[in-house]
Parts: C-alpha cells; structure tokens; sequence
C-alpha cells in the first residue's frame, strides 16, 4: 500500500503536498431543513417525504430554525465570524436522488467566515493554525441503493428520506502539507463538532462525509499545483492513505514530463488506489442564483448571543484548565477528554473527590490498561468514574490498600460490576492499621531471614523492599505499606 513514507525522501523533498478539505456534517435536528419530515435515519426507503422535500411543484420551503442554531453554534466553535444576513443560492445539478433538480445551499454569502483549526504538527509540540474559509448551510440530496432489494442487478432504487436532511459544510483553507496534517485536522474537527452536540459525526451513516483537495508543487513555488479532489472516502484513515496515494502519483506524472488533470477522484481502499471519476471540463456549471422561496437568513446581534451562551467549553481549553484544576498531565488530560461526556462524568467525580488528582491517577493507572487489554472503550467500563471516585477516596483516607484497590478492580471487570457493588459484596475490606499484628510478624521475618537482615545491617538498604514484600504476602495485602516500612525500619535499625 502507498505510503508517505512510499514515496521517495527525495521526491518529498522535492515536491510538498497541498491539502484543503471540504467536510459536510449533518445537523442533529429532529425534522429537516425546510420542511417538518423527520430526519431519523434507518425508516423504511421514502417514509419520511412529502410535498416540499419531494420538489413538488408548489411545495414552499420553510427555514428550520434549531438547523441555523446547530450551523451557527459549530461556525462559533470553529473560530468563525458569522455573517449577519445570509443569502441561500439554488445549486442547479440532474441526479436521480434530487427530485427538486437544484439543491438549496448557500454561495456567495454564507453564513460563516474566517475560521481555524489548531492542530498538532508532527513536530514535537508544535501548534499549527489551519483556515476554515467558511462554513454555510444547505440540504443534503437523497440516497441511491444500489443493493439490498430485489432485482438490484439491473436497476438502481432512491431513497429520498435523507432528502432536506441539514448539513453544514466546513471548508478549509489548503493550509495543510501533509497527510498527516489532514488526519489530525479532521479529528479535531470532529471533537469540537462532537462537543458542540450539533451532530453524531458518524461515518458509517453518513453524518459526516470528507472530501479532500490535493495538489502538489515543487517546493519554494508560490503558485499551487493543479489539484485532484478525493470523493467518498468513508474513514479518516482511509482519507490518509487516499492521499498518500495521490502525493505519490501526482509526482510521478510531474516527474515524467506530465501533468496532472484537475479531476474528481473515488479511492478503493481494497487496493488503496484512486481512479478518474470525472474531470473538471465536463464538471456541472451549477448556475448558482439566490433561491426565490427564501428569504435572507438573519442572524442578528440579538440571536447570535444566545447561540453563543450555549457554546460549552472546546476541548483544548478544556485540557488546559483540568491539567491546571487537578494537577494531572497532559497525557491524562488528553484521555479523559476525549469525549465531553466522559470529561463531564470525570470531572464531576474529581470535583468531589478526597484528592482529585488521584482520582486521574487511577483512571491512567488502574482503569485504562485493564481497558485496554479488553478492547474496552472508556465508555464500556464496568467501573464507572463515580467509583472510580469512591476507590480514590477509599485510598487516600487510608481503608484501603493500593494493592486491595488492584484486587477489587480486577473483581469488578471479572464480574462486570462497579466498585461501589463489590466492595459492598466483598464485605467493605479493610487494610490492617493494627501495629502489633505487624510487630509481630516483622519479629518472625527478621528472626527467619538472619541473611538478609545482615545485608541489610551491612549497608544494603534496598533490603528493605524483601522484608515488605514478605509481610504483604503474609497480610494477603491487607497491611498498609507504609505502616510495614516504618515499622520493619525501626525493627531493623533497631
Ligand atoms: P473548487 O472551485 O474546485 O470547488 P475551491 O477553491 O472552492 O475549489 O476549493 C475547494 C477546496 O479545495 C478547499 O478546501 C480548498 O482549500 C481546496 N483547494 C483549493 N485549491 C487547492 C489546491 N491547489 N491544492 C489543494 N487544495 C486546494
Ligand atoms: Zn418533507
Ligand atoms: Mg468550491
């Protein structure tokens, strides 16, 4: 398969990739842009239609309020500058899935302008603004179904369900160099739309689609290259290697002689390869002209405010403040805000923990390995962050021991249940705080290992951790280790 690293260091070195992406993101209204349907996806083919979304003649469009909320709420996420009055524009194309023969979108005057991503660059640490050119508003055409009903071999069905379903489409600069620049960009993307709650972002069902604009130049040129774009690709991996894919022919044909013809693209992620689906000649002229049944969208000072009081922290801002709030790592910060929800039930634990940095310590240290080696997600814990809160808690009062946290942890993933059941089922197991249970069996130890303790005695300190181990073993890991070392200390200096 085609990667960067595929391509020559020479011929990298030579020519630098150019990447500007357009990414449509369905708005998670309950009924359509224009007209009262409802927008759930799966109902039975051509369920949810009728006059308007059908393009019957006649049918008046009406403009869903919450659809400019979600758009404007994302623009306002995305950096962006809203635009006052906003004009939406018939885009004028044949498919079979558009009954109305234009799509209602937006042209000249979108709704938002002048955004940005800030992305981490494959350079250690380094931050990197990429441009968001605008952001508008528009309806998203209907599905042709290729198979899955009868007699699919000869004939092609529509479904126009998703027909006046609310998009926004996200345009960026071609700011990015690489493909892993364009990866990273569209997970960023996808977190703050994510936080927003303007839409479920799911690829699979087509809440969010990518397509991405290539083009290569040698470098130090000012002037870009002539670009390819990439349709249809279904996963952001896949838009990486799709990409690469192109870096690497678009130097090929320059390399021999040739030139790239600005084209429209599909990738095969089968044989990670991109084929010619049609070339800008024969493109559309989509005969833009404002849509007559509409009127400018307003979005005044007024409405703007409101939509921005319900904007909720962005994730980066978010990772700063909890690093600086509980004292936990970048790493840690990272992890635990890689969903709002998670970072909501997070940090309502670590708010009303004993010692909320411990809390993040027990999520990074004892929660996520365990995870991990289940294939869980963080969402499918059976321990959830509130007991996660009640262990920490447990810990830093002194009931119980790390090593009996472990144990209980390790029982709740066997049974499936959260730390509040178990610790209850197990009987609230307590870590021995009783000194002369531990005199004693440090007095067996020392009298039974006289090597040691002379090891020990002679200089050789780490002997402790020997004589540790051993009363923990003895304690079934009930003791408190640090009652252990101080005690066998005094035992041993003594
Ligand atoms: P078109 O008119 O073909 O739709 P646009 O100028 O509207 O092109 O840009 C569409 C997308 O392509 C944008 O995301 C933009 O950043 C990107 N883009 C434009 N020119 C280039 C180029 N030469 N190389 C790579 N990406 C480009
Ligand atoms: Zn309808
Ligand atoms: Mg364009």
């Amino acid at each position: 398969m085609a990667t960067t690293a595929g391509v020559s260091e020479d011929l990298l070195a030579k020519y630098e990739p150019v990447i500007g992406l357009e990414v449509h993101v369905q708005l998670l209204t309950a009924s359509k842009i224009f007209c009262s349907c409802s927008t759930r996806f799966g109902d039975p083919p051509n369920s949810n239609v009728c006059p308007v979304c059908l393009g019957l003649p006649g049918a008046l469009p009406v403009l869903n309020r919450k659809a400019v909320e979600f758009a404007a709420l994302a623009a306002m996420a995305l950096q962006c500058r809203i635009n006052e009055v906003s004009i939406f524009a018939r885009k004028n194309y044949f498919y079979p899935d558009l009954p109305k023969g234009y799509q209602i979108s937006q042209y000249d005057k979108p709704l938002a302008e002048f955004g940005f991503i800030e992305i981490d660059t494959n350079n250690d640490g380094g931050k990197k603004k990429i441009g968001i050119t605008r952001l508008h508003v528009e309806e998203d055409a209907g599905k042709s179904l290729h198979e899955g009903f009868a007699d699919a071999a000869a004939k092609t069905a529509i479904d126009l369900n998703r027909t006046g379903v609310p998009l926004a489409e996200i345009v960026s600069e071609p700011d990015m160099r690489s493909p892993e620049e364009a990866y990273e960009y569209l997970t960023r993307l996808k977190e703050i739309i994510l936080y927003t709650g303007v839409s479920d972002c799911n690829m699979e069902e087509g809440s969010l689609r990518c397509d991405a604009n290539i083009s290569v130049r040698p470098r130090g040129q000012k002037e870009f290259g002539t670009k390819t774009e990439i349709k249809n690709v279904n996963s952001f991996r896949f838009i990486k290697q799709a990409l690469e894919y192109e870096i690497e022919r678009h130097i090929g044909v320059l390399e021999g002689g040739g030139q790239i013809t600005q084209e429209t693209r599909l990738y095969n992620a089968h044989e990670g390869k991109t084929y010619g689906m049609r070339s800008k000649e024969q493109a559309h002229d989509y005969r833009y002209f404002p849509e007559p049944d509409l009127l400018p969208l307003v979005v005044d000072e007024k409405w703007q405010a409101a939509i921005r009081a319900s904007l909720p922290e962005l994730p980066e801002a978010r990772r700063q403040r909890m690093m600086q709030e509980y004292g936990i790592t970048a790493g840690d910060a990272h992890t635990l805000t890689l969903t709002r929800e998670m970072a909501d039930q997070f940090e309502s634990a670590a708010r009303t923990a004993k010692n909320p940095k411990r809390v993040a310590n027990l999520v990074q240290g004892e929660l996520l390995g365990r995870l991990k080696a289940q294939g869980l997600e963080l969402e499918q814990s059976p321990i959830s962050m509130a007991g996660v809160r009640a262990s920490a808690d447990l810990v830093e009062s002194g009931a119980i021991s790390g090593k009996m946290l472990k144990d209980l942890y390790d029982l709740c993933f066997e049974r499936k249940q959260d730390f509040p059941a178990v610790y209850e089922a197990e009987g609230r197991p307590e870590q021995s705080h009783d000194t002369s249970a531990l005199e004693k069996l440090a007095d067996e130890l020392i009298a039974a290992n006289p090597k040691q303790v002379e090891q020990y005695r002679a200089g050789k300190k780490t002997m402790i951790g020997f004589f540790v181990g051993q009363v923990m073993k003895a304690s079934k890991g009930q003791a408190n280790p640090q009652l252990v070392n101080e005690v066998l200390t005094k035992k041993l200096e003594g």
